[in-house]
């Protein structure tokens, strides 16, 4: 399809790494579609971000260039011995007990520092595809149209409308609330993170070369993960709390005094007690998406967080949002008047629901693994390294070709069965080509 010949508009919420990377496997696909971002600017929350052969993959798929550029900004282990290695597991009491190296031979480490990954998705989508400072309160679906209205009282009409919004974004109660309430807002993973960043040389001073490559100090009901960033010059730090309380309160960051910190994380092997100097006392609680029935309400469909978000102990959470984006991108190529739409969202929760969902679940499972508290694996990381390294490829060599495949046939099925546009069908194409959006009267 030429995207001067596109009968349809779609309206994109968010703009983060799921939103974007759709926009990306769009424009890729011919297809136009204006992304809406309640931020001024784009941002990103967060460090370093860890991506496996899967992401690469999806990220090739919809776009080599992507690929090629990210390419260009991600960073692997120091040491040529540990290139293959996704982390080395250890004690993280005084002496750092030795436990395991999570690896495989066609595995490259890779992660990047978040801004730049931005950097890179910002690169290839057209100037004004993004609209910025423009917050979505409310969704309205009729007559096969979905009319967005934003803070700052605009009212746009849309054919559908992918809704990237994040763990608490607003979509995710217009497709489940209706039918599914108890599965609207995110479940408390009952852990929390205290996160640093801190210049090699800094780490380097302190634990030495531990600090070059990807690792995971483990004690019961506490971890501390860390690994390069920013070409190797900055290490990121996550510290993970095992917490057997409810969060009580809003679903955000919360400071603490650096002492409770300290006296939380003591334990942990004097080293990593000094890196604390470069951690913030700033407790981060980790929700998630256990349970997603559905991820598609008639025209609106969810995408990345807003409909799986993960607990990151598997390091996996954007990787399925660039699986999404892949799926749903090639089967919105195939569309070809708004008519098909429902096809297209139907397929793609068909096909995308139960791998995120999967990755969701056992995520959580690595986190109780992870904390030594699992009873099948207690405190023998040689066997949770065994794990792990049974569990990863799954994720990482998942055939995304495949999914790809099954899911344009099923929609080519699907298209085949609908009442012949023009004759009877639900929406008939007009001759006249339809605007990309249709801003309404206020
Ligand atoms: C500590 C931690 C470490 C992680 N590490 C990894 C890792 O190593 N590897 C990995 O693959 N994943 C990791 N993840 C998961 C990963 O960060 C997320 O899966 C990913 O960033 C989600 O992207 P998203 O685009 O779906 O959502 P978001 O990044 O949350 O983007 C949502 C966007 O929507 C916008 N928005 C929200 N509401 C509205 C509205 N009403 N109107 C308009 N715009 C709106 C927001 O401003 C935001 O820009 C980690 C997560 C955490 C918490």
């Amino acid at each position: 399809m030429s995207s001067t010949d596109q009968s349809f508009s779609l309206a994109i919420i968010g703009s983060g790494i799921g939103g974007l990377a759709l926009a990306i496997g769009l424009l890729k696909q011919n297809v136009r579609c204006t992304v809406y971002e309640a931020a001024p600017v784009f941002d990103a929350v967060g460090a370093g971000i860890g991506l496996g052969p899967n992401s690469l993959k999806a990220m090739a798929l919809m776009d080599e260039e992507f690929a090629k550029m990210y390419d260009d900004i991600k960073v692997g282990n120091t040491a040529p011995e540990r290139y293959n290695e996704q982390i080395e597991i250890l004690g993280a009491e005084e002496g750092f007990r030795h436990g395991g190296s999570v690896r495989h031979p066609d595995f490259t480490r890779s992660s990047a520092h978040r801004r730049a990954l931005l950097e890179v998705m910002k690169s290839l989508i057209p100037e004004g595809t993004v609209k910025f400072n423009k917050r979505v309160v409310s969704l309205v679906q009729k007559d096969s149209k979905v009319s967005i209205e934003f803070t700052d009282g605009e009212k746009v009409i849309f054919d559908a409308v992918i809704g990237c919004d994040g763990i608490k974004g607003m979509t995710r109660r217009e497709v489940l609330e209706s039918r599914y309430p108890e599965e609207v807002p995110a479940k408390y993973c009952n852990e929390y993170v205290y996160r640093g960043i801190t210049t090699m040389e800094n780490a380097k001073a302190i634990i030495g070369t531990y600090a070059e490559d990807a690792r995971w100090f483990m004690m019961p009901n506490k971890g501390w993960a860390m690994y390069p960033i920013s070409g190797g010059k900055e290490v990121n730090i996550v510290v993970f709390v095992n917490d057997d309380k409810p969060w009580v309160g809003e679903q955000a960051a919360r400071p603490v005094e650096k002492e409770e910190m300290l006296r939380e994380l003591e334990g942990f092997d004097k080293r990593l007690i000094g890196l604390l100097e470069y951690v913030k006392p700033m407790r981060w609680p980790l929700f998630h998406h256990p349970d997603t029935p559905t991820y598609v309400k008639e025209r609106i469909c969810l995408l990345g967080d807003v409909a799986h978000a993960s607990s990151p102990n598997q390091a996996a959470g954007a990787g399925q949002g660039l699986e999404d984006a892949l799926v749903l991108s090639r089967v919105l190529g195939l569309v070809k008047n708004a008519s098909e739409l429902d096809a297209a969202f139907e397929v793609y929760d068909l096909i995308r629901r139960p791998r995120a969902q999967k990755v969701v679940q056992e995520s959580k499972d690595v986190g109780d693994i992870y904390f030594l508290t699992h009873p099948d694996f207690g405190t023998d990381l040689e066997k949770i390294t065994e794990d792990a390294n049974r569990r990863l490829p799954l994720i990482w060599w998942y055939d995304l070709e495949a999914d790809v495949k099954i899911a344009e046939e099923e929609f080519r099925k699907k298209v085949a069965r609908l009442p012949t546009v023009g004759k009877g069908s639900a929406e008939k194409t007009s001759k006249k080509k339809t605007s990309i959006f249709h801003p309404m009267e206020g």
